[in-house]
């Protein structure tokens, strides 16, 4: 067996900006409160949490002491009530989502209907749609044409984190029925990176294992990458979920990983397929 790994994996740079910014608020101060998980991977959270960081599902929530902002951003409403509320806010929203979220605003004031493609519940679209009201969001295309038939100028931006076969469908689908259509393709460059990379090597291997949280929006998509690209994809958290039995009678075996992914959970899920079939070889590694 040959185990092949993806060339991009470990944190994505907006993950690691926000998780070393969490580690250092919270060794400086107590009641430093964050709205949802930090990232998406429970081994992350945890080690957070231990340190302090404690996780609310409504500003409500938050006594007092710091609102620390995660990388998937806020709204602008909620960040002026934190403020009037007299909570000390620390912004740690990835650059690009932050790139997105002023883009956003810009095309609104301009007077165009902003377009968010993505999932409406994910917290990156809530906080990039605060910045552009009554912007329209879209995750599928839907059977009934009549409400995207009827928007005037718009301009399309997506979250980050966009299967960019989605992207491109979609993007296609509106320009094909609007007068007016500008499209600015947000999908971040590490996502854009780890699905290329993802897709590569799905094609030369039979079996692939990504390695992410299942909440993960990003994860998810590289699973559905690789399957789409013909290998059997089984997505897990970490090595302790990876079945001796997936592997039995493959040859080629890919290795991917999502952006909150610290890359030493890689490194364990090689070790324990060596230590299940010895004549394995880590290429790359
Ligand atoms: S995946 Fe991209 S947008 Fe999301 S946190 Fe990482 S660098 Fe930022």
């Amino acid at each position: 067996m040959e185990i092949l790994r993806a060339r991009t994996q470990g944190f994505c740079f907006g993950v690691e900006l926000t998780y070393k910014k969490a580690l250092a608020e919270t060794s400086e101060r107590d009641n430093v409160f964050t709205m949802g998980n930090i990232v998406h991977n429970p081994l992350i959270v945890k080690e957070l949490e231990d340190n302090g960081l404690k996780n609310v599902s409504e500003l409500a929530d938050i006594p007092e002491g710091t609102l620390f902002v995660r990388a998937h951003g806020l709204p602008p409403q909620t960040l002026a009530l934190a403020e009037e509320r007299g909570l000390r806010v620390v912004d740690a929203t990835c650059p690009m989502v932050t790139r997105t979220q002023r883009l956003a605003r810009r095309l609104y004031e301009e007077g165009r209907t902003v377009v968010i493609l993505g999932d409406p519940n994910h917290p990156e679209v809530k906080g990039i749609a605060g910045h552009a009201p009554g912007c329209f969001v879209l995750n599928d295309w839907p059977t009934d044409e009549t409400e995207i038939r009827r928007l005037r100028r718009i301009a399309i931006v997506a979250q980050s984190t966009i299967n960019q076969a989605k992207f491109r469908e979609l993007v296609g689908k509106i320009a094909g029925i609007n007068y007016e259509t500008r499209v600015f393709n947000t999908i971040c460059s590490d996502t854009q990176g780890r699905q290329d990379s993802a897709r590569d090597l799905a094609s030369e291997v039979d079996a692939m294992v990504v390695i992410g949280g299942t909440n993960s929006a990003n994860t998810r998509h590289l699973a559905e990458i690789a399957e789409s690209a013909g290998a059997k994809a089984y997505l897990v958290e970490s090595a302790a979920d990876v079945r001796r039995e997936w592997f039995d009678g493959e040859e080629r075996v890919g290795i991917a990983t999502g952006a909150s992914t610290p890359g030493f959970l890689a490194d364990e899920v090689v070790a324990k397929l060596t230590a299940w079939f010895p004549q394995a070889q880590a290429v790359g590694v």
